[in-house]
């Protein structure tokens, strides 16, 4: 069946257009741009053998995605052994419900970066049910004030220039917080921390598990993903059934080729969680809930992601490591941010939104709009074929399957 997609196409193309226009965007992308830029070619000068383990990585993740219900199945084990609790969660309502029954209502809440999330609209679903939520990632914190969704799957609020970031914190904090990078993250740490050790629980989501041993690996800067799942009592990750891979040495090859990509030597904090808090100290007795969550529970999400793995043409999408280096090198990114998307944004996003996030009816307007140039592909560690896959799903937008 073909889809009718006059209203989506208007409707996008005048935030294309306008975005094109918007000289906040041309600031901030070209700046976004050229230190991306510079960083990741000093990076790679420096740590020569990344592309040898990108080519690695790529074999780990074709066989995990080819694999991904024996590696499921071995995770939730795996996360369960470790006194955890694990759900799987087939589509994007039973995730969020399971959250829920998890929360309850009227709680505090911390979460970190996660387009998962974004995918589910957890915090509004949350908010919508009776709690406090607070996205402690930086960039996700000024979107949740300004009511604006991600623009970058990385680097969320990156279309802000720091005089809008300004305008927005002196508002909500209700004092005058200068255009001052330094003072604007000092302003959201102080009013960040008394929310790390007085909310209920912690959220986060995870750059690659290893089913072996239930590892969740989560790499962030900033130590606001260490303070939310560490401080309060209760730490749940959801995450995508495609960041599963066998071993626990696959997901450190993982991280570092997604952090490498991501532009860092080494980031900030590599966060590796697998369980409750617990102590052996009195008598070897395990006992657990001693500084970090005394409860652990992984949310596995599926939502068109086994559908897609079974897809010959676009399985190797599920490869993608979120590294976000392709969006700096997108022509057309590079001047929308990430008005070139729905949920999920540039060319890979278009078939992320295709499966996960959208449907046909958001992505062909993206589709249309990506230029095939390949430039994406040049750039991927993982060498996904996006320009392939857009002429497919223009195909099958014209033709149905
Ligand atoms: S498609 Fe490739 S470059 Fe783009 S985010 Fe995914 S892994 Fe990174």
């Amino acid at each position: 069946m073909t889809v009718d997609l006059r209203k989506d196409f208007v409707d996008y193309a005048k935030s294309l257009n306008s975005a094109c226009e918007d000289t906040n965007i041309q600031k901030a992308m070209t700046r976004a741009v050229g230190s991306y830029r510079d960083t990741v070619a000093e990076t790679m000068e420096r740590f020569q053998h990344t592309p040898e383990l990108a080519r690695e990585v790529r074999e780990i993740k074709s066989q995990s995605v080819a694999n991904l219900d024996e590696l499921l199945k071995q995770a939730m084990a795996s996360v369960e052994r470790n006194k955890g609790k694990a759900f799987y969660a087939k589509d994007h309502q039973a995730a969020l419900e399971i959250a829920l029954g998890i929360i309850g209502r009227n709680k505090t809440v911390v979460k970190g970066k996660s387009m998962l999330g974004e995918e589910l609209h957890l915090r509004q679903y949350l908010e919508d049910n009776g709690n406090e939520v607070w996205e402690t990632d930086l960039g996700e914190f000024i979107l949740q004030l300004r009511k604006e969704r991600p623009m970058h799957i990385l680097s969320p609020s990156i279309h802000v220039p720091r005089e809008q970031v300004a305008e927005v914190f002196s508002k909500f904090f209700g004092k005058e917080v200068p255009p001052d990078i330094a003072e604007e993250v000092k302003a959201v740490r102080e009013f960040m921390r008394e929310k790390y050790f007085t909310a209920d629980i912690g959220i986060s989501g995870a750059n690659v598990v290893a089913a072996d041993t239930g590892a969740m690996v989560i790499i962030e800067n900033e130590g606001n993903v260490r303070l939310a799942t560490g401080a309060p009592p209760v730490h749940i990750v959801i995450v995508g059934i495609e960041k599963l891979v066998p071993t626990f040495q696959d997901a450190m090859k993982v991280a570092e080729v997604t952090w490498r990509y991501a532009q860092y030597g080494i980031p900030g904090y590599v966060n590796i969680v697998s369980g409750p808090s617990k102590t052996g100290d009195i008598e070897k007795v395990t006992t657990y809930g001693a500084h970090g969550p005394k409860e652990f529970y992984v949310i596995f999400v599926d939502s068109g992601r086994s559908e897609m793995a079974k897809q010959e043409k676009f399985s190797q999408a599920l490869n993608c490591l979120r590294c976000g280096g392709c969006m700096y090198e997108c022509p057309v990114f590079q001047v929308t941010a990430g008005h070139f998307g729905h949920i999920y944004m540039g060319g890979i996003g278009t078939i992320w939104t295709a499966f996960v996030a959208g449907g046909m009816e958001k992505a062909t307007p993206l589709a249309y709009s990506c230029l095939r140039c390949g430039r994406c592909v040049e750039r991927c560690p993982m060498s996904i074929e996006v320009p392939a896959m857009i002429g497919e799903l223009r195909k099958r937008a014209i033709h149905g399957e």
